[in-house]
């Protein structure tokens, strides 16, 4: 029997991580390439209605590992539970979400079986029959490498979040699915996830952020930035920005977008004062939906975004706020209006603002 590409998957709060959907989707690539089966794992007390999503992005059939002892995260519970599963699939290639958890468990896994683990990958692929290629980031982005192994080896590779985006659902899919009930001793559990805390959108990782604000050199300093961030946290977005606002010290370096920088997938990207040079763009390509402010109406960005506005952010931005503070005071109080979506009239179009 061909061996299948098994992909770990993780949920959040009763919900696939975007990472997650991401690996099933390269892992059905992988897949095609080998002529084999996606075989997706996933482990927790109560997550059997997820593979259904699983399905649809791919999986040939879904494995779910059960035990309310998984309800919360602990590295030993999942290595514990997830290494005899793993070991019985025997997989032609290992794909797993280059995450906290799975760092903390697929390691020791990796060890066990002395296969290579291979974190920061952006492509996994097949070379000729049988060779598998990563290319991956590294020196914080700085350089890409690309690793090839001896045919058929078995490598353990972990797909950096947001590098690849997500295709949409494809609902006529369906997956064998098969419940596996281990018997695991928590008490054995050296590590354990007390309670999750929903994500700041003030800290939450790039990647996984939902909504982003992003600010270039166009905002003309740390004054300029704070109103982005001010924007930022009055709409519940992360903050984030260029290169050029990064080296000036505007911005955590650890918060620019592009090519060497993070890669984002947000449903909301904002730009203000931002070009869009290509090293930026590289980096939004997977954003839903691009709503770009910039005083030059040939801005790159613009064409990129799905609403572009021609005007002066520091007029633009001071306006903007006040509004959304007088709607917060006034959704205090009634309920809240449907708000501008990204498929209404108001989208695809560039405005001219006139001070
Ligand atoms: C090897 C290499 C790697 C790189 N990697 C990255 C990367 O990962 N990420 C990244 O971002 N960059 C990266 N860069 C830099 C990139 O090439 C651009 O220089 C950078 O993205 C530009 O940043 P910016 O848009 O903030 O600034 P600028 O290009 O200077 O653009 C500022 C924009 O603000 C607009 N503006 C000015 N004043 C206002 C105002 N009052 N209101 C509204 N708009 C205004 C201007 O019209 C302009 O379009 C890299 C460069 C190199 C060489």
């Amino acid at each position: 029997m061909d061996k299948p590409v098994v992909v770990i998957v993780e949920s959040e709060h009763g919900e696939l991580t975007l990472a997650s959907l991401e690996c099933v989707e390269e892992g059905r690539d992988v897949a095609d390439r080998l002529n084999v089966k996606v075989q997706a794992v996933l482990c927790g007390s109560e997550v059997e209605p997820l593979a259904g999503t699983l399905a649809a992005h791919g999986a040939d059939q879904v494995t779910v590992v059960k035990h309310e002892a998984l309800a919360h995260f602990s590295a030993d519970g999942w290595l514990q539970a997830l290494a005899p599963v793993l070991l019985q699939a025997h997989p032609a290639l290992l794909l797993a979400p280059d995450s906290g958890s799975v760092r903390a468990w697929l390691p020791r896994l990796a060890v066990r079986w002395r296969s290579p683990l291979v974190g920061c990958c952006m492509r996994i692929s097949i070379v000729g029959d049988g060779y598998p290629e990563v290319i991956r980031h590294t020196y914080g982005g700085a350089c890409q490498e690309r690793l090839i192994w001896p045919y058929a080896t078995l490598i353990c590779a972990m797909l950096t979040p947001g590098v690849r985006g997500i295709n949409a659902r494809r609902d006529e899919r369906t997956a064998k699915v098969t419940v596996v009930r281990p018997e695991l001793d928590p008490a054995c559990f050296r590590d354990r996830t007390l309670r999750t805390l929903p994500a700041d959108p003030r800290t939450v990782s790039l990647s996984e952020a939902e909504r982003i604000v992003s600010g270039g050199f166009g905002t003309g300093g740390p004054d300029g930035m704070a109103l982005v961030e001010q924007l930022a946290g009055q709409i519940g977005a992360a903050l984030g920005g260029t290169r050029v606002a990064a080296d000036r010290g505007w911005l955590a370096v650890e918060r620019f977008i592009g090519s060497t920088g993070q890669i984002v997938a947000p449903k909301l990207y904002m730009a203000f004062g931002v070009s869009g040079a290509g090293q930026h763009l590289s980096g939004i390509t997977a954003s839903e939906t691009v709503i770009a402010v910039n005083s030059d109406r040939t801005a790159p960005i613009l064409k990129r975004a799905d609403l572009g506005i021609v005007g002066d952010l520091h007029q633009i931005l001071p306006v903007l706020l006040r509004k959304l503070q007088a709607r917060a005071a006034v959704n205090a109080t009634h309920p809240v209006e449907p708000a501008v979506s990204a498929g209404s009239p108001a989208a695809d179009r560039t405005l001219e603002m006139t001070p």
